[in-house]
């Protein structure tokens, strides 16, 4: 019964979001993923929102969407579409409704293989890959204050590019069929993870773990004493909200928050945009007593930095540009060390990077990635700055782009 009314409030708000729309098309000449799909209508915006008005009518009328799928699970949530719509229609919140739809049971066919596969891996080991005690290697050999109540979040999200990158070239291999075939295997029996290779990407993982050093060090240099829980440290659950498994991310969220009160945490210190929105604005709406300050690691800086006269572009994250525009941190250090070069998108008009795609839709991440990466060589900057793993892992094309921890630290007045 819970659920049939969670899907009738799901569908209610995806009339009021989709209902809106005047079919201007605006959307579609910012939505990042509509080119790269070879201009496929239904991977842009405007088909996002078209294919969700379908799925309500089929929900309502106890019928099986056609389509509904691919077209939802391949957009970014970038929310660039929002910004230019004069209707206010939001094709990333209809996106992710339309994802929650798919997950009730009544239209499961439509479901992505790899999307439940990492939903289930993650309820098992707290980690969408299995792999909680690997992600802690890059803190061998540093010292951690086992009673602060400041308690460092890598979420594991730098630690997993490498992998996501190794995975990645595995599954190219594969082919999409049998990736597919052994991801709806893995999905019903999440323990076959353990057997199964997981190659990565060394150079990648030799900078990400570099960054993650830098961030406790200038996190030490600002009078900040860390605790981290090392190999016991969970996933934040992102792909969990983002591919709509609510049921499973409530539970979910609610198993890491108990781990936070566990470790006696205050404070919860994100390195990442994705972590950092969803501990901060998703999970307070879905876990009871969720009473942490989150904060960015980035408003946490008190070291005096040295202007440097050097061009400098930044890659703003999505989640951070577009989505909580509000934030601003990364914009006012990098002013403050360089002479900082916008690219022509920036801002609420900023383009993805593509990451998100990567894992379901590699050819159209590629793709996006490509496009952003030369919008910001454009700009004749010496370094390309980025905020964000999953935006350096996707736009790490040359020597140029430089995760802002490596930056702030070169730019630390000694
Ligand atoms: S810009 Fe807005 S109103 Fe126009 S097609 Fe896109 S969603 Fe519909
Ligand atoms: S959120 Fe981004 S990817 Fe999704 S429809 Fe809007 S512009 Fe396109």
């Amino acid at each position: 019964m819970e659920e049939r009314s969670l899907t009738f409030d799901l569908v209610e708000l995806l009339k009021e979001e989709t209902g809106k729309c005047i079919n201007c098309g605006f959307c579609e000449t910012v939505c990042p993923t509509l080119e790269p799909s070879g201009y496929d209508l239904w991977k842009g915006a405007r088909g996002r929102v078209m294919e969700a008005k379908e799925l309500v009518k089929a929900v309502e009328s106890g019928s099986e969407p056609l389509r509904a799928g691919d077209s939802f699970y391949s957009c970014l949530d970038c929310h660039a579409c929002f910004y230019i719509c004069p209707a206010g229609v939001n094709a990333g919140i209809a996106s992710h409704l339309s994802r929650e739809i798919i997950t009730t049971q009544h239209i499961k066919k439509n479901e992505n293989p790899t999307a439940a596969m990492m939903t289930s891996v993650t309820m098992k080991y707290n980690n969408p890959l299995g792999i909680m005690k690997k992600c802690a290697s890059w803190s061998e050999g540093m010292e951690f204050d086992r009673d602060s109540t400041d308690l460092l979040f890598t979420g594991n999200m730098y630690q997993l590019m490498s992998y996501e990158k190794g995975m990645n070239s595995l599954r190219g291999m594969m082919g999409k069929s049998l990736t597919l075939r052994i991801s709806s295997m893995v999905s019903k029996h999440p323990s076959l993870i353990k057997l199964s290779p997981k190659p990565k990407d060394k150079e990648l993982d030799k900078k990400m773990s570099s960054s993650l050093k830098n961030i406790v060090h200038i996190l030490n240099m600002s009078g900040i004493r860390l605790n981290y829980l090392g190999g016991n440290e969970p996933y934040p659950g992102t792909f969990l909200y983002d591919l709509g498994y609510i049921e499973e991310f409530k539970e979910y969220a609610k198993r890491v928050s108990d781990i936070f009160h566990k470790a006696n945490a205050k404070r919860i210190i994100t390195v990442d945009p994705h972590s950092y929105d969803l501990l901060k604005n998703v999970y307070p709406l879905y876990v009871e007593n969720f009473d942490f300050s989150v904060t960015h690691y980035l408003d946490l800086i008190d070291v005096p930095l040295l202007f440097k006269e050097r061009n400098i572009t930044l890659h703003e994250p999505c989640h951070f540009s577009m989505r909580s525009p509000e934030y601003t941190a990364e914009i006012k250090i990098l002013r403050s060390t360089a002479n900082l070069v916008m690219p022509e998108r920036s801002g609420k008009k900023s383009r993805c990077c593509g990451g998100p795609d990567e894992l379901l839709f590699p050819e159209i991440s590629e793709k996006v990635s490509q496009e952003r990466y030369a919008e910001l060589e454009k700009t004749g900057a010496s370094q390309i700055v980025t905020a964000c793993p999953i935006c350096f892992s996707n736009l790490a094309k040359s020597e140029k782009v430089t995760d802002i921890s490596d930056f702030i630290l070169q730019s630390v007045l000694l």
